[in-house]
């Protein structure tokens, strides 16, 4: 069964028609849960006895429930137990321009990037469209204020849940509701290419960003198996198309990851593979977690590999650290949680 929470304007327009029902009821129901917060059908005074009643008993209309928080100054970590008794995570960042959320997609991941805490505990399933809305929804309701953007950076990869997670994206981008604007909005893969080219199609103006992590092939097939499926020169292949595609900038993570991938051989392969494209790479501090034998590079080597890429003429920039004393690794509050 659907959730009231699953659907965009869209899918609620085709649902109104499919029971005859006028299609600007869509833009009705996103108001009365994104903007008035008014989850019960019975309380919806515009919609005739009839339509509430279809909606009540051909909907779910429950929540998640946060089990934990733990906080420091700028970051906030939440652990959310789903219907199923499964967990799942968000975090809350504060940055000077304000707040965002890195939302989970998944219970688990498949992808087995080496590095990732997530990948460690293997996909349980795909989160529902309903379930992603209420992690922002939930989060909002504890700060008492509203959050500037999101992130899908949590638990999961994204693309390889893609139906719910692009309904999600269109639910929090909706103008009449929550509306988190497009360029808010980042999803971060490790490169499905085939879902990087339907994304392109779609007129989201949304950011993405490629976990890309290595300079060379034969570095990232061992640290990221998908490599071996979704080889980095077809990945930066596909990059240039959708940014031709979309006009849009595209982020490339790295993870910067001590003696594996952060020398300066490696900072230079990265600036030929990178030469000339409207990219810009985000060095990320890598958070170590008990359960992974990789170590955090030094601070002076980040900032070497930075100059480097800088003199190399590549826009760059370093990921401020987030909330490392507060498990805020992904996927480790939910480790701790799956024994
Ligand atoms: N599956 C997607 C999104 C989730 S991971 C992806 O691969 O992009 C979000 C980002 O965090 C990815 O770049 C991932 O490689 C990175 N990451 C995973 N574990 C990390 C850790 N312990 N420290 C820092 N970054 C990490």
């Amino acid at each position: 069964m659907n959730h009231i929470m699953d659907l965009s304007r869209e899918s609620w327009k085709r649902y109104f028609e499919s029971i005859n029902e006028k299609t600007f009821k869509a833009t009705q129901i996103i108001e009365w849960l994104y903007s008035k917060k008014e989850y019960n059908p019975n309380n919806w005074t515009n919609f005739k006895n009839e339509t509430r009643e279809i909606i009540s008993s051909s909907f779910k209309h429950n929540f998640i429930k946060i089990v934990k928080k733990e906080e420091d100054n700028l970051t906030k970590k939440y652990l959310f137990e789903l219907e199923d008794n499964n967990h799942i995570e968000a975090v809350l960042m504060s940055h000077d321009y304000g707040l965002s959320i890195c939302v989970s997609s998944q219970v688990g991941c498949n992808m087995g990037c080496t590095f990732c805490e997530s990948g460690r505990l293997k996909k349980v399933r795909n989160l529902e469209t309903y379930e992603m809305v209420e992690q922002i929804l939930l989060i909002e309701e504890d700060i008492k204020k509203r959050i500037s953007s999101v992130v899908i950076m949590g638990i999961g990869e994204p693309l390889d849940n893609y139906d719910n997670v692009i309904e999600f994206i269109k639910i929090i981008n909706d103008d009449k509701g929550i509306a988190i604007g497009a360029r808010h909005i980042t999803l971060s893969t490790c490169g499905l290419i085939p879902k990087i080219k339907e994304l392109q199609e779609l007129p989201l103006q949304i950011n993405l960003a490629i976990s890309l992590h290595a300079s060379n092939n034969e570095l990232r097939s061992k640290i990221m198996p998908i490599n071996k499926v979704y080889k980095l020169d077809d990945i930066l292949l596909t990059v240039d198309e959708y940014i031709k595609h979309t006009n849009r900038r595209v982020t490339i993570e790295y993870v910067m990851l001590n003696n594996v991938n952060d020398n300066e051989e490696n900072a230079k392969e990265l600036i030929n593979l990178l030469k000339g494209k409207n990219v810009y790479v985000n060095l990320i501090p890598y958070n170590e977690t008990s359960h992974i034998i990789y170590k955090k590079s030094p601070k002076d080597k980040i900032l070497k590999f930075y100059d480097i890429l800088k003199k190399g003429g590549i826009n760059v920039t370093i990921r401020k650290e987030f909330g490392s004393k507060i498990s805020a690794a992904c996927g480790q509050l939910r480790s701790k949680e799956v024994k």
